[in-house]
């Protein structure tokens, strides 16, 4: 697959280091001159720029967390005047303020560069229709995937999310070839391809570029086969720059995603402690920003859980891979004392093919216990097998069927994550659906309490 730009994307190791050393060094420098919540952290420790000569003197850095950036909002991270900004753009913070970030033209030429890779790595190609269902707005999502497919030459459909007839309606009269959209509302829109009666054959889609929210190879089977297309991972977030962080290879699709590292620097940390951790071994993301001028950003905590490997990978990219993210720590549900991550539990559906990966978890509270419910629905085919009928418990115990999968699916959950949970079997299209963003998939109701 011809990638956007090859001579950085396979530079070899040794170079991309360098490279990474002399920006790294610049980027410290001026971060201390001009934004001070940088030059205090750095005086603090009593360290000055130069102390910091490459990547290896990084872990002496304090890290950036999202309450910093709550705590100066909105702009007292910025290391330019406002009339050098050329956008801003905001988190949708769910509770208080959102977290704003901003770009000078040349942050956003750099945003379009990173998303143009990723796009060329998801199989996108000059002159391709993208059909961009991810939301305009404050949210990085829409704009920056527009920037990139403009900047690789793609003809871009800016329909942002939601209004789904009207996708519906587009995309089988403009035929694109790819879309650009978060997983969960590729599995809305593939539905409802289906309730039209529209075959994945007859769509004319070929590759998909999902990311936003954390999801698993379960839901990327259900896009696959429901849409027709082969669906990539795209990873990004506001404080680094947005989406297009890092993207999968279409060719490849292990669930390893190359960071554009001659941008942004990773590492890998322990949750507890912070200390970095070797590859391959699961902790908390950390992003140094290498070469942005409106908001740089020092060892940021994304607070995403994976674990990265330098192992070059098939596409003869040299750039370090990322693995699935599998929560962010806010996302860890503690019941009964167990860690669960919902990917966890999603990830186990894959192999149950009585079910779909829609879903929802509910966490209650009798007591001093916690329940764990999994509402899960049965797959069409299955549903048909035994009647149509109207799930419910009653229901289930009368149909071994039914009590068997139940069994099953709890089963398979005890085996793999170590937590028993309740299995609600539910029907067809009961589920929440993404409306055209990031789905909730937890409601967590012991807080009410
Ligand atoms: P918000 O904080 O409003 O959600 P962002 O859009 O910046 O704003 O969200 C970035 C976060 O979204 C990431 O830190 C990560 O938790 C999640 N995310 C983004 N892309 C992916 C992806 N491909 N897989 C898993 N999680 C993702």
């Amino acid at each position: 697959m011809p990638m956007f730009q090859p001579e950085l994307e396979t530079l070899p190791r040794p170079k991309l280091t360098e490279l990474q050393n002399q920006r790294l060094r610049e980027q410290v420098a001026y971060v201390y001159e001009r934004v001070p919540f940088y030059r205090q952290a750095l005086d603090e420790k009593g360290l000055k720029p130069s102390d910091i000569r490459g990547v290896e003197d990084l872990h002496k850095l304090p890290f950036t967390k999202k309450k910093d950036l709550r705590d100066t909002y909105p702009f007292g991270m910025f290391a330019v005047p406002r009339q050098e900004l050329a956008r801003i753009h905001a988190s949708s913070g769910t509770t208080g303020k959102p977290t704003v970030v901003g770009y000078t033209k040349g942050d956003l030429e750099i945003f379009a560069e990173v998303v143009a890779r990723s796009l060329a790595a998801a199989g996108g190609r000059p002159g391709m229709m993208l059909h961009n269902a991810y939301g305009y707005g404050l949210f990085t999502g829409g704009l920056g995937l527009h920037g990139g497919a403009e900047k690789l030459g793609m003809v871009v459909v800016p329909i942002s999310g939601g209004m789904t007839d009207r996708q519906i309606m587009l995309i089988q009269d403009f035929k694109p070839e790819m879309i650009a959209c978060t997983p969960s509302y590729a599995q809305t829109l593939a539905e409802e391809f289906k309730k039209r009666g529209i075959t994945p054959e007859e769509i004319s889609l070929q590759y998909a570029i999902l990311g936003a929210e954390p999801w698993t190879e379960a839901i990327r089977q259900s896009v696959d086969e429901g849409l027709g297309v082969r669906a990539t991972n795209i990873y990004g977030l506001s404080e680094i720059i947005g989406p297009g962080v890092s993207n999968e290879d279409v060719n490849e699709r292990e669930g390893l995603s190359y960071i554009w590292e001659d941008h942004f620097y990773p590492e890998v940390v322990d949750p507890e402690t912070g200390d970095p951790l070797p590859d391959g071994e699961v902790g908390v993301l950390v992003f140094t920003t290498l070469t942005k001028k409106a908001m740089p950003i020092l060892r940021y905590w994304t607070g995403d859980l994976t674990y990265i490997t330098r192992e070059p990978g098939p596409s003869g990219r040299t750039h370090a891979r990322m693995a699935q993210i599998r929560g962010r720590t806010d996302d860890m549900l503690i019941v009964r004392g167990v860690n669960v991550y919902p990917t966890q539990i999603e990830a186990v559906l894959k192999e149950i093919p009585e079910v779909v990966p829609h879903y929802q978890i509910v966490l209650t509270r009798e007591g001093p216990m916690d329940e764990l419910e999994l509402k899960l629905e049965v797959a069409e085919p299955f549903f048909r097998e035994i009647g149509q009928k109207v799930l419910s418990d009653e229901v289930i115990e009368a149909d071994q069927r039914l009590a068997h999968l139940r069994e099953k699916v709890a089963r398979k959950i005890k085996d793999n994550v170590g937590l028993s949970v309740k299995v609600s079997l539910i029907n067809p299209g009961t589920a929440p659906r993404s409306e055209g963003g990031k789905l909730k998939r937890v409601a967590d109701l012991r807080k009410l309490r």
